[in-house]
């Protein structure tokens, strides 16, 4: 056997080790659907160059993988200094990884491909869109906004019957329609890989549709959603007011129903508020299990951030932190993460800890569009539970120390962080006269000048209500 034979078996056996080892770190789903579609091109010069099929897949694949390869690659081959990704479309099945074929073409169009391709079709007809791996039944943190909707789709993504039709999620944006009709689809193609399974967003949908017109292929159109299993189309609202994509969408969601395929549909509001949609779609829409999404609470938020700093590795992100950013960052989940993210983008860049001094500047500009105005309602809430003490106790009359102090500083902060006269505060708590506040706010700024303890706790205090 000649040496570069040698070689190329050698690096061959440290690649079946690096997936091995990558799928027991990423679990089957996300190796299957990424990683191993991958293959062993080459490594020279110490640059380990992989091939993937689609162009996407390798946008992901740089994007969410390319630290673990490289560093599993490090440990297998000490050579290794680069990795490099190419688009290889698979032209043959080769010997070594034959197996990887069918794997590598449905993902890249969301399931379908693979058959169009077989069929000899053009990629026009790959009608689904791609599944984000991260948007998993797994990855979603439940709490009281959205375990109807979370129940709702888990049940979907176990039946093995449709159990109502349609299901519709609403909600506003950011809230996780998009991750559970993902973590839907996941679900059933683990479960039931037969199920041919499309998820696609109604725009989309529409531009398919349009396509179809245009190139007088609708029959072809028609057919290929016609025989899925289980249709996904999301941010239905965005067929508002288009007649004839309506159209056919009713149509096409009739026939399936009436073949009882399962079918989820989600939208920014209910389909009673729909505008813009045909009486009888709208009426059809609401047939079955409709489940709304709230807006996140603040113990949602925290779970959230915890599972997500703990996802992204991140053990150093003090409590602290988390709390005043699930206070602050209270739009959406899509901007948590994100302000998530920047945090920890930034003391990874600078190499430092992250506390919540420089969270607050990383985070400038989104905690002033998150701003709220401080109300006095929640200065008494915020003080209350940081003193330890009853909310009650901040309008009662109890003169104990142990209360009495803590509603000084209530009141101090009322001063300092609201536009409220001293009357309008006093009346807050319980009713005290203007003269009770003054003294308040006097005898606090003095404390504050020999107790660093209380100083510190009104820091905090101050900045978690308002920063
Ligand atoms: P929508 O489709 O409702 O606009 P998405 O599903 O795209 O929202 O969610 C926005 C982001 O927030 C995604 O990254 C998603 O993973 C994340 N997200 C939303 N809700 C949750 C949740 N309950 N647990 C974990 N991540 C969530
Ligand atoms: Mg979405």
């Amino acid at each position: 056997m000649s040496r570069s034979s040698d070689m190329h078996q050698e690096h061959e056996s440290q690649w079946s080790r690096v997936r091995a080892r990558l799928r027991s770190e990423v679990g089957d789903a996300a190796f299957n659907s990424w990683l191993k579609p991958l293959s062993l091109l080459r490594l020279r010069d110490g640059e380990v160059v992989l091939t993937v099929p689609t162009r996407f897949m390798r946008d992901w694949v740089v994007s969410h993988y390319s630290d673990r390869l490289r560093s599993l690659w490090s440990d297998e081959n000490s050579d290794t200094r680069a990795i490099n990704v190419l688009v290889n479309p698979p032209a043959k099945p080769s010997a070594r990884h034959a197996d990887t074929e069918g794997d590598a073409e449905q993902l890249s169009s969301g399931g379908h491909a693979s058959e169009g391709s077989r069929a000899g079709s053009s990629p026009e007809f790959d009608i689904g869109a791609p599944l984000d791996p991260r948007f998993t039944f797994e990855n979603f943190v439940v709490g009281k906004p959205n375990e109807l909707a979370f129940a709702a789709a888990q049940r979907v993504g176990n039946a093995a019957s449709v159990p109502f039709n349609p299901l519709f999620l609403y909600g506003g944006v950011g809230l996780g329609k998009t991750h559970l009709m993902h973590a839907i689809a996941w679900h059933i193609r683990g479960m039931y890989p037969d199920r041919k399974v499309v998820y696609l967003s109604a725009e989309k949908f529409m531009y398919q549709f349009i396509r179809a017109l245009r190139f007088k292929n609708v029959m072809a159109f028609k057919q290929q959603f016609r025989s899925v299993d289980v249709l996904m189309i999301d941010d239905v609202q965005f067929i508002a007011g288009k007649d004839t994509t309506q159209e056919e969408f009713f149509h096409t969601f009739n026939a399936l129903v009436d073949q009882n395929r399962q079918i989820v549909i989600s939208g920014d509001r209910s389909p009673s508020d729909l505008d813009g949609i045909e009486e009888r779609m709208r009426s059809r829409l609401g047939w079955g299990l409709v489940a709304d999404i709230h807006a996140t609470d603040y113990e949602l938020r925290l779970g959230i951030l915890q599972s997500k700093a703990e996802q992204a590795g991140a053990k150093e992100v003090p409590v602290r932190v988390l709390e005043f950013l699930a206070h602050r960052i209270t739009s959406n989940v899509r901007e948590l993460e994100g302000a998530l993210n920047r945090v920890l983008a930034y003391s990874n860049l600078i190499g430092r800890s992250i506390t919540l001094e420089t969270t607050q500047d990383v985070l400038r500009d989104l905690l002033r569009a998150n701003d709220r105005r401080v109300t006095i309602e929640d200065i008494q809430k915020r003080v209350a539970e940081h003193f330890n003490i009853r909310l009650a106790d901040m309008y009662s009359a109890r003169r104990a120390r142990a209360v009495a102090r803590p509603r000084q500083v209530a009141m101090y902060l009322a001063k300092q962080l609201t536009s409220r006269s001293l009357p309008e505060i006093g009346r807050k708590f319980g009713g005290r006269d203007h003269t009770t506040v003054m003294h308040a706010v006097r005898k606090i700024d003095e404390l504050r000048q020999s107790d660093s303890t209380l100083s510190e706790d009104i820091d905090l205090l101050r900045r978690m209500l308002e920063a």
